[in-house]
């Protein structure tokens, strides 16, 4: 069936970068690609003003950060801030200003042109790294590079503004298209109107897409030639968990997203807890909590530490990472705090880190295995916790854990390295998200407080299904008998030790496998804050009509 307008539904897939579905109308950034850096020889009696003119502006770029590091750490948090520091560092890098100032002397070309060209060569030589992190790390030059020409721009008679050209104004939601999205034009989006972005460029370790995670705005990059594609004001759909874009959707298409045509402000308002179902919210930066409040989640069943550093661009010293950890504790005000030590590896690739390439990352040096070979990490982690422990109790949750074995040796770690701390409530659990360890559910249980359904990984190791490839992902999915044939033996192992366990894997938030989950006996799910409701809904659902009204 075709819509009203008689636009035919047409579908694209790029790579979600940010998950979450959202819908509205296309507003195309455009960049003048001709955009000309103004180019002209001077005299030799001119060379120190111009050189002059890059110093002022270096100056004036460093002030402009220094704002922005302000607003994004008021409203989004010190670690996206830290995208802007270290974009600071870069302007008022000496080496840069040097190159810049001994082309204007041997070349004998004005201030922007040498602006231009010391920067493209930093642009092109990081733009040819084999490291995915570095590559990605090419927007940030091209930010500053038009920051700087657009200062220099100013102190020109012949001064024209060179901001992107947006399109025309929109009406309501807007879902922004774009060939790339600068750190400094992701956080300056206003949310209330763009509900989600599509890029060309910027893959899930680019400052955009963590920081769209960190705004809750679904994104979707990858998509080839994208202006071809869209036309301003066209509608169009936008999936961030599977990568899907659908431009202008046909009313059956729409049907299966029911909540993506409600405004911002509907669909984040909270649905008040359930009896069945303890629904909490998984995180990854500290500064998610707001959102996590304003839903009204039960705790925060997963907080992926690992995303703080991923975020900074570095390892974190122990006092950064208590800063993030106490900061949650409090502002969870008693509720549970599940803090997962930091799973990196593989998918959660930290190239900054220089932790070795490998054949094989999934099933290599990371979670567990990296932890145990970098116990300087894990120390500084543990001691961190420890010491947010003061605030209120938390629970500690060991990542792709393979057997007891591997749990008992990290959590004799952890506690030998914190002695020193005040003791305090500290709950030590496993992530049971290796089919081996959901095997050995019971012998797990019998020692650990806890543990938590890792779905996303468990369907990935139990089917040998890539959770992450696009070429095979209407196989990634576990509403299989096998993989519930699993679930139902950690349950069990539940039951008979009285351990609390509970699921943080996506699943936990799709209204499709809610109903079997309690079946299964799972009273306790921890999703994405954006689920919460649905989660609710559905179990409230599930439980029938006689299921005792919702707590005001
Ligand atoms: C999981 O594997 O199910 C999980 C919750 O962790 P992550 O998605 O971070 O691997
Ligand atoms: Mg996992």
């Amino acid at each position: 069936m075709e819509p009203p307008n008689g636009a035919r539904e047409c579908r694209l897939t790029g790579t979600g970068i940010s998950e979450g579905v959202a819908m509205g109308r296309v507003a195309l950034l455009h960049r003048d690609p001709k955009a000309s850096v103004p180019f002209y020889f001077v005299l030799e009696s001119d060379v120190a003003a111009e050189q002059l003119r890059i110093a002022d502006a270096v100056r004036a770029a460093a002030e402009q950060l220094d704002a922005l590091i302000a607003v994004v750490t008021e409203r989004i948090g010190p670690a996206q801030a830290n995208i802007f520091v270290a974009q600071k560092m870069m302007i008022l890098d000496e080496v840069l200003a040097e190159q810049m100032r001994v082309i204007i002397a041997e070349r004998l070309v004005n201030a922007e042109t040498a602006a231009a060209s010391a920067l493209d060569a930093y642009e092109s030589l990081l733009a040819d790294l084999d490291s995915e992190y570095l590559r990605e790390r090419a927007s940030d030059i091209g930010e500053i590079r038009r920051r700087l020409l657009d200062l220099l721009n100013r102190t020109r008679e012949d001064h024209a503004p060179s901001a992107p050209a947006a399109s025309p104004a929109l009406s309501g939601a807007c879902v922004l298209v774009a060939e790339e999205l600068t750190p400094g034009e992701t956080v300056s989006l206003d949310t209330s109107r763009t509900v989600a972005f599509i890029t060309e460029r910027g893959g899930p370790a680019s400052h955009a897409a963590i920081l769209a995670r960190a705004l809750g705005i679904p994104a979707v990059s990858g998509v080839r030639n994208i202006l071809s594609h869209f036309a301003h004001g066209d509608e169009v759909l936008v999936n961030g968990a599977t990568g899907e874009i659908v431009v202008s959707p046909a009313p059956a298409t729409l049907r299966l997203y029911p909540a993506a045509k409600r405004p911002v402000s509907r669909r984040l308002q909270a649905v008040a807890p359930v009896e069945n179902l303890t629904v909490m919210a998984n995180i990854s930066l500290c500064s998610e909590l707001n959102f996590v409040n304003t839903v009204r989640a039960e705790g925060v069943g997963l907080y992926r530490t690992e995303f703080e550093l991923l975020a900074a661009g570095r390892m974190l010293s122990e006092d950064e990472q208590y800063q993030r950890y106490a900061t949650v504790v409090k502002g969870m005000e008693g509720k549970p705090v599940f803090f997962r030590l930091f799973d990196l590896g593989s998918d959660k690739s930290a190239p900054f880190l220089e932790i070795p390439a490998e054949e094989n990352p999934c099933l290599g040096y990371r979670g567990a295995r990296l932890l145990l070979g970098r116990t300087d990490w894990l120390i500084t982690q543990a001691r961190a916790l420890a010491r947010a422990a003061a605030h209120g109790a938390i629970h500690v949750i060991y990542p792709m854990i393979s057997d007891l074995d591997q749990f008992l040796k990290l959590r004799e770690l952890f506690r030998q390295h914190t002695q020193d701390i005040a003791m305090h409530d500290i709950r030590h659990g496993v992530m049971l998200e290796v089919p081996s360890a959901c095997l050995a559910a019971r012998e797990i249980l019998e020692t650990a407080d806890f543990a938590s359904i890792g779905s996303n990984d468990l369907v990935q190791y139990l089917f040998a299904i890539d959770r992450n490839n696009e070429l095979v992902s209407t196989d990634y999915r576990p509403d299989r008998p096998v993989f519930w044939r699993v679930l139902r033996l950690v349950m069990d192992a539940a039951a008979e030790t009285g351990k609390p366990v509970s699921l943080c894997g996506e699943m936990g938030g799709q209204p499709q496998h809610i109903p079997k989950l309690l079946e299964l006996g799972v009273t306790t799910v921890s999703v994405n804050p954006r689920f919460v409701g649905l989660a609710r809904v559905t179990a409230r659902r599930a439980a029938g009509p006689r299921a005792s009204s919702p707590q005001p």
